[in-house]
């Protein structure tokens, strides 16, 4: 096709190009006819710049111009002039200019839009995603997906400039238990087999330290079987990164680093030299989650000791075991905000999501425990207040279980809700490290433990004579890196020793038999002089949904699936035909309410 071909964007134009003889291409965002003078909106990526068709203009031009629709895609020949006075618009950075058309040509036109390309769209998700070509044309998608674009970049410069490889690992693996399901993909050569793909490329990138490249990255997709639920995708991407010869301390310095870094660079935001470091037990214990929101200060108190002291019976029960724990905190006195006995429920709701029988309160009125529990505070008015460091008008809240993680994790969802309806949220990034996990937990439905992250995360030396006699207080050299509360990253120094790594494989119930089996080539390569090796992968579409103050990854991923696991545009995942089945000597056996509806 022959047309006038772009000598500038829409963005580029300001008063200096005054007279200047230029061609646009791009999009009618809005078009306005004024009798015999149209003025149209041109866009495209870099922005968008006022043409005028005006009142001098030959037949065939404003013929053209007549036709013109939204989002038909057009190109633009024309003068560059100065806006006149009173029609100058500094928010537009084109805004003090318009180009004054002598030539249109409509390069193809536009069916009807299932909705209007703005700034943000507030069409429903599933049309969005239908037609998420268009969608992915309103500015706020635009701007998100370069920002992605701006902070991988910013990724990749720096782990260029410190010796890092980039390198690619397979799609296409054996079958590996990681903790998720793998999706599966048959071959057709070997009939009855099949290729995983990753749920990351931990293995791979393991076996590249054993290989010797001692600093790797990759912008990793990851794929994970998983139920669809919230804004999960089944497919994503994480800066995946290894290193060989460092302890823990490297790996989180340089992320540090990194960040520091990435964040200056793409929203001049200066983030502190370090981060600080919390201890899981203590992040339970202090803001019940190991995903702390930093942003606001209210934190949970150890309230054992005075639940003791009181007369409330449900405490004394809680504590009797001896594994339960009472918490408290104290929900500053707000501006607009009536602690009432509705609001109080609804904490109490959220509480209860997470196990709490209930939630006891009481407020600190004339100096005095008021309401709710402080009956069974006789005399005890100003050690519980100055403990808690409440003021006047506060509310004390506290949740007592006889389970310690339940009782944190029950509190830890009041103290999240108090944040948001309190509006005690700064505006800022809070990075933070979760260390100390534990190595295990104990699976109740499966009978035996599991890794916490994964199997190939090494313990701390101090645990390694108790392991197998004691796995559940085993600490391990793992980390999470926590923003604004959610989960950016998790990592660990790695296991590269075959005794060690088989323990914990039988630890978490596999068999030397099954283990081999599934891990050989990585058993196999730690007999070939391993080195000491760690890392990391920090979750790319998180970070990117963080940094651009959005709630869900679909508002950074180009084409994300829905909530339910469906594209919605070019409908995946569908059945294909009987010729491709047989094939790769595949029979679906549908489940039992499939076969009904058929
Ligand atoms: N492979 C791990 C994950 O995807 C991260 C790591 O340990 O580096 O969670």
């Amino acid at each position: 096709m022959v047309f006038s071909q772009r000598t500038v964007t829409c963005g580029g134009l300001t008063k200096a190009d005054d007279g200047k003889r230029v061609v646009l291409n791009g999009w009618v965002h809005r078009e306005r006819n004024h009798g015999a003078i149209f003025f149209i909106n041109l866009r495209d990526r870099y922005g968008i710049t006022q043409v005028v068709v005006a009142d001098d203009a030959d037949k065939e031009l404003s013929d053209t111009a007549s036709k013109l629709k939204m989002e038909y895609c057009i190109s633009v020949t024309g003068t560059v002039r100065l806006r006149p006075e009173g029609m100058i618009n500094l928010e537009m950075s084109t805004g003090e200019i318009e180009v004054k058309a002598e030539k249109i040509e409509i390069l193809s036109t536009c069916a009807t839009l299932p909705f209007m390309i703005e700034d943000e769209n507030k069409a429903r998700e599933d049309l969005r995603l239908k037609y998420r070509f268009l969608d992915l044309r309103c500015s706020g998608m635009q701007k998100r997906i370069a920002l992605r674009h701006y902070f991988v970049k910013a990724i990749r410069d720096f782990l260029s400039a410190r010796d890092f490889y980039e390198i690619e690992t397979p799609t296409m693996i054996r079958s590996t238990p990681e903790g998720a399901r793998d999706f599966l993909v048959p071959s057709r050569l070997y009939p009855g087999k099949f290729y995983a793909l990753p749920q990351s490329p931990q293995l791979m990138k393991q076996l590249l330290m054993c290989s010797g490249f001692d600093k790797y990255f990759q912008i990793a997709r990851c794929y994970r079987d998983e139920d669809a639920r919230g804004d999960r995708q089944l497919e994503f991407t994480q800066l995946d990164l290894e290193m060989s010869f460092v302890q823990r301390d490297d790996v989180l310095a340089l992320m540090e680093q990194l960040f520091c870094h990435v964040f200056k660079q793409i929203l001049d935001y200066d983030l502190p030299v370090h981060f600080r470091r919390i201890a899981y037990k203590d992040a339970m214990n202090q803001y019940g989650c190991d995903k702390p929101d930093l942003r606001f200060e209210v934190e949970m108190k150890d309230f054992d000791a005075l639940a003791a002291k009181s007369t409330f019976g449900a405490f004394h029960e809680a504590l009797a075991s001896g594994k339960g724990a009472v918490r408290a905190l104290v929900a500053p006195k707000t501006e607009g905000v009536e602690f009432t006995r509705k609001y109080i429920q609804e904490l109490e709701s959220a509480a209860k999501i997470y196990g709490a029988h209930g939630l006891a309160w009481m407020k600190v009125a004339d100096g005095k425990l008021n309401g709710g529990v402080s009956k069974y505070f006789e005399g005890m008015d100003d050690e519980v207040i100055s403990s808690l460091g409440a003021g006047e008008g506060d509310m004390i809240c506290i949740v007592a279980h006889p389970q310690w993680k339940k009782c944190c994790t029950s509190l830890g969802a009041v103290r999240s809700k108090l944040g948001k309806d309190l509006k005690l949220i700064r505006p800022s990034f809070e990075f933070c490290w979760i260390i100390d996990f534990p190595l295990f937990s104990y699976n109740e439905d499966k009978g035996h433990w599991e890794a916490e992250h994964h199997m190939f995360s090494m313990p701390q030396d101090r645990f390694i004579p108790t392991l197998e006699s004691d796995p559940g207080s085993v600490l391990g050299d793992l980390y999470d890196l926590v923003l604004n509360g959610y989960e950016v990253a998790s990592g660990s120094i790695r296991i590269h020793d075959v005794e060690l790594q088989r323990k914990i494989f039988r630890i978490c119930n596999f068999s030397d038999e099954e283990a081999e089996e599934k891990f050989g080539f990585l058993l196999n390569a730690f007999r070939f002089g391993p080195p000491p090796h760690g890392g990391i992968a920090p979750g790319v579409d998180r970070l990117v949904m963080i940094i651009s103050q959005q709630e869900s990854i679909h508002e950074v991923i180009a084409f994300p699936k829905n909530t339910f696991g469906v594209d919605p545009m070019d409908g995946s995942p569908e059945t294909v035909d009987q010729k491709q089945l047989d094939e790769l000597h595949l029979i679906i056996n549908y489940p039992k309410k499939e076969e009904k509806q058929s």
